[in-house]
């Protein structure tokens, strides 16, 4: 065994156990308590002599940022989520490792990658004790990240130079866009009335449906080339408290999730709704701009010195918590290894990419880092 490969089966070893601890604690939602506990595991892990740990807990959920002591603008954030998605009833919380992939729930997304922050967190503390390095800990990603990431930049005032966010696109593909979100709840109301007269009222049911119909026709138009990279709009409820089978109910309402590239504004996507669903109440559940970021050349050589292929920049549908980091003009750099079967059964992640992956991030801030 050569000494580089030594240093690679003590890093993997190391990456690997420290995944497995985290996936070992059922971080969701339904379980506050082991929220509590994932927080303390890695704060516990993160701290240092020369670090700061700050702790919050906004509408009860629990977030922590580290910091090099006398440092409030550390030059480089890493960030990720403890939370994971619950898995049905019965789901052990344990992981195996086989095929060079580590399997469990919340592996890919995103306990593997927080392994890897956590180490190399650690790792640059030691070595050089006060780099400008910042850890970021939150526990509402999968609901919205609006009392985690979003909390600590707009609420707390959070700022960084550049921030990691290993929860999106792959290691040579860099995601540098995201499309932005609008749920939208649409509502009528009327009399209610007997389905045997139906000329007697307006059917706010009949009413809803014919707004959703004109809303996907005006999406549809909207459509270009085979990418999808344009507006979509999908129906994900409709609802009335009806349950009168010859009753024409006095209330319906539907909920649409669309989702919009840049150049489309919230407000925009806002006004081609109201142009159809004209008469029919609208109110905004979520709305959250696109994304868009220019990666640091710094990052683009990293990968390419340690893999020897150049990434390429992509664009990616869903949306991730960089929206709430990009809108003060942060950077964000959104990689991670390969992961598969996310939020389901048999989630994994491949073992020999968060080496990879691992190295890269050692790389840049080498390069990135200049001091201390
Ligand atoms: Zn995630």
């Amino acid at each position: 065994m050569t000494v580089t490969s030594g240093k690679s089966e003590i890093l993997k070893n190391r990456l690997v156990e420290l995944a497995r601890d985290l996936i070992l604690i059922p971080s969701t939602r339904d379980r506050p308590d082991e929220i509590e506990r994932c927080m303390e595991f890695v704060v516990n892990h993160a701290e240092a002599e020369s670090v700061e740990v700050r702790r919050f807990a906004e509408e009860g959920s629990p977030s922590a940022v580290v910091l090099p002591a006398a440092i409030e603008r550390p030059d480089v954030m890493l960030l990720a989520h403890i939370d994971v998605v619950a898995r049905p009833e019965g789901t052990e919380y344990r992981s195996s490792v086989r095929d060079g992939r580590i399997y469990g729930p919340g592996s890919g997304d995103m306990k593997g990658e927080l392994a890897i922050l956590l180490a190399l967190f650690r790792d640059f503390h030691e070595r050089r004790p006060g780099v400008s390095l910042g850890l970021a800990i939150t526990s509402d990603e999968e609901h919205g990240g609006n009392h985690g990431t979003r909390f600590l930049f707009e609420k707390a005032g959070f700022r960084c130079g550049v921030a990691i966010l290993p929860d999106s696109g792959t290691i040579h593909d860099i995601a540098v866009e995201e499309k932005g979100i609008l749920h939208l709840r649409l509502m009528a109301h009327g009399p209610s009335g007997h389905a045997s007269r139906p000329w007697l009222v307006e059917n706010p049911m009949e009413r809803i449906i014919a707004a959703v119909a004109r809303v996907q026709n005006h999406f549809a138009s909207l459509q270009r080339g085979d990418d999808h990279w344009h507006p979509t709009c999908a129906v994900t409820q409709i609802y009335t408290e009806n349950r009168v089978p010859n009753r024409i109910p006095s209330h319906a309402q539907a909920v649409l999730d669309i989702r919009f590239p840049p150049p489309y504004s919230g407000r925009e996507i806002l006004e081609i709704v109201a142009q159809s669903a004209d008469g029919i109440e609208r109110e905004i559940i979520v709305v959250a701009e696109p994304t868009h970021v220019a990666p640091d050349p710094l990052y683009l050589a990293a990968t390419e010195e340690i893999t020897g292929v150049a990434p390429r920049l992509i664009r990616e549908h869903g949306g991730s918590d960089a929206r709430y980091i990009c809108q003060f003009g942060i950077p964000v750099i959104m990689t991670r290894p390969l992961v598969g079967n996310l939020h389901a059964e048999n989630e994994w992640i491949d073992i020999a990419s968060m080496e990879t992956l691992y190295r890269i991030y050692e790389r840049y801030l080498e390069k990135k880092l200049t001091r201390p």
